[in-house]
């Protein structure tokens, strides 16, 4: 089994302006520059076999290269607290289009994926146990994030593989726009 997801990877230049934010939030597990990523369709483990049909299916999810701006900060969590604090992307249509399609190769490709709406975002860190304010204080700080826009003229089929450090993620294959 491998676990699996579609993804946009960060360019460098915008990667180092996040990376510039990842501090002064006691308790966040900062994620390293080259894990930073937006995710478009997550597959959990997969089947050797059924990650050769995915890898196929996935050519059929291209879509043109287009624009995309990444926008303010925000946090999710479970309820009772904040698990993970992300940068935002600015809405996209051709962002959207290329998830539902990476969604679609992993149901023809026979993936079982769950239902949940799609809220594309850059996630800068995991937290452990990050009071709540200093994640308000934190979120206030960087509201106004607002990147240049970076072209996306390529995805990945990425493998995910969780340690105690965080999880490592490896590119498996790449597909060009
Ligand atoms: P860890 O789980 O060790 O904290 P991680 O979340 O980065 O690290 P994965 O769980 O393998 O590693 O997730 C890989 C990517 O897929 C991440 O961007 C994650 O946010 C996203 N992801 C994980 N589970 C889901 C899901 N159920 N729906 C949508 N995206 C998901
Ligand atoms: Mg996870």
């Amino acid at each position: 089994m491998v676990r699996l997801f579609a993804a946009v990877p960060i360019p460098f230049d915008i990667a180092e302006a996040l990376q510039r934010r990842q501090r002064g939030l006691p308790g966040a597990r900062w994620r390293p520059i080259d894990a930073l990523h937006i995710t478009l369709a997550f597959y959990g483990e997969v089947v050797e076999t059924r990650a050769d049909d995915l890898a196929a299916e996935l050519t059929r999810a291209r879509v043109d290269p287009f624009e995309l701006t990444l926008e303010g900060v925000g946090a999710f969590g479970d309820g009772h607290r904040n698990r993970a604090v992300w940068a935002g992307v600015a809405a996209s249509g051709p962002l959207n289009i290329l998830a539902g399609r990476c969604r679609a190769a992993g149901q023809r490709a026979g993936v079982i994926m769950e239902s949940r709406d799609y809220r594309p975002h850059v996630t800068l860190a995991y937290l452990r146990a990050a009071e709540d304010d200093r994640v308000g204080a934190w979120m206030t700080g960087h509201n106004r994030l607002q990147s240049p826009p970076f072209r996306v003229d390529r995805f990945g089929l990425y493998a995910s593989v969780l340690g105690g450090a965080g999880s490592h993620y490896t590119l498996e294959r790449e597909y060009l726009l």
